[in-house]
């Protein structure tokens, strides 16, 4: 064991845990072991476990709820850092909930408490932490549209503070945290007040939306790329601004390498038909942007967030 494993198994017990693999705790279900996961409780043990990483020279890679994540088959050296049993509660004029949070938990409890806002993203999987960072969108809207500011730690947990939204440089898919590297503790949501039945048929209508156009019995990590900007990316005309209309008009739906497939159901979706490893993903990611690229000229650009090493890099 590594002088910084058994230093987390002191600090933590056996919720330290070293070569644990990881594709259990991602939603596309492959990817490797991690050198060390570790689940923290809270902001203090979050930045605890910084500073231990800090004091090791050991680098730190997040994994929230796993949905947007394609972990590496060589798995992740040093920690991997989950945050887990996220608090939520009303302050001043909104609802702070903390990374480990599910974006579902926080829909659930804005709408018992009567607070509108939020309801339409009923059924995004994951975390607070993980929503942040990739500011998580959902028919044309953008999961920092509700946030009034983000408490962020350094990436040595040396400092926390609380950043607003202006300041944390949200766009589609985009924060400041990709840059940064800080750490998201928790985030402030806006709400108002709202009539609970009105909020649950918003967020039945969610669901039933994501039932109708998704493959949610298969293994996947949502839309695997980002729809294409048209002002940066040219599109053939008529063609929508959509990574799925562009894989499937280029004849990929269904393509299948290895056990990863191109949804049947929504194009930008790739799913795991069993036993896929990451490699497979990868390949099959490959295959997709270049015959996008080939056929229309648009270059895919990855949603997901690749852990891990990645020696080729992006496609
Ligand atoms: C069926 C399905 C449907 C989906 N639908 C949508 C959708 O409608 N809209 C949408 O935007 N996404 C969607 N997704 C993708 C995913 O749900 C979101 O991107 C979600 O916000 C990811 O959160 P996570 O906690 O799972 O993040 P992870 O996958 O765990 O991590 C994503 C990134 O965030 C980083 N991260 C995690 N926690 C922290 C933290 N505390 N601080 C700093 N960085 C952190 C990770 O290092 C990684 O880089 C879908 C996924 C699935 C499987």
């Amino acid at each position: 064991m590594s002088a910084f494993a058994a230093a987390c198994a002191a600090r933590f017990g056996d919720r330290a845990r070293a070569e644990a693999p990881l594709a259990p705790f991602t939603t596309l279900r492959v990817g490797g072991v991690a050198e060390v996961l570790l689940d923290a409780h809270g902001e203090g043990e979050v930045i605890d476990a910084l500073q231990l990483a800090a004091a090791h020279g050991v680098a730190v890679t997040l994994l929230g709820g796993g949905s947007n994540a394609l972990v590496s088959d060589a798995g992740i050296r040093g920690l991997v850092l989950r945050c887990r049993r996220g608090a939520i509660r009303a302050e001043d004029d909104g609802v702070r909930a903390e990374a480990a949070a599910t974006i579902n938990g926080l829909v659930r409890h804005c709408i018992g408490h009567g607070l509108a806002g939020l309801e339409a993203w009923a059924g995004t999987p994951g975390n607070v932490g993980g929503g942040i960072c990739g500011n998580a969108h959902f028919q044309g809207r953008l999961l920092s549209e509700h946030v009034i500011s983000v408490r962020l730690a350094s990436r040595d947990g040396a400092c926390v503070v609380e950043v607003p939204t202006a300041e944390m440089d949200f766009g589609y898919d985009r924060s400041r945290v990709q840059r940064s590297g800080e750490v998201v503790i928790s985030a402030l949501f806006r709400v108002v007040p709202g009539e609970p039945e009105a909020l649950r048929e918003t967020a039945r209508a969610s669901l039933a939306f994501r039932k109708r156009t998704q493959p949610l019995h298969l293994p996947s990590a949502g839309c695997f790329f980002q729809n294409p900007d048209p002002a940066r990316d040219p599109l053939p005309p008529g063609m929508l601004a959509s990574a799925g209309a562009l894989i499937d008009r280029a004849g990929m739906r269904g393509a299948r390498l290895g056990g990863a497939q191109v949804s049947t159901v929504h194009a930008n979706f790739l799913v795991n038909t069993g036993g896929a490893t990451a490699a497979d993903f990868d390949r099959l990611a490959r295959s997709c942007v270049e015959r996008v690229q080939e056929l229309f000229g648009v270059r895919l650009r990855e949603e997901i967030a690749r852990l891990g090493p990645w020696p080729q890099g992006k496609p």
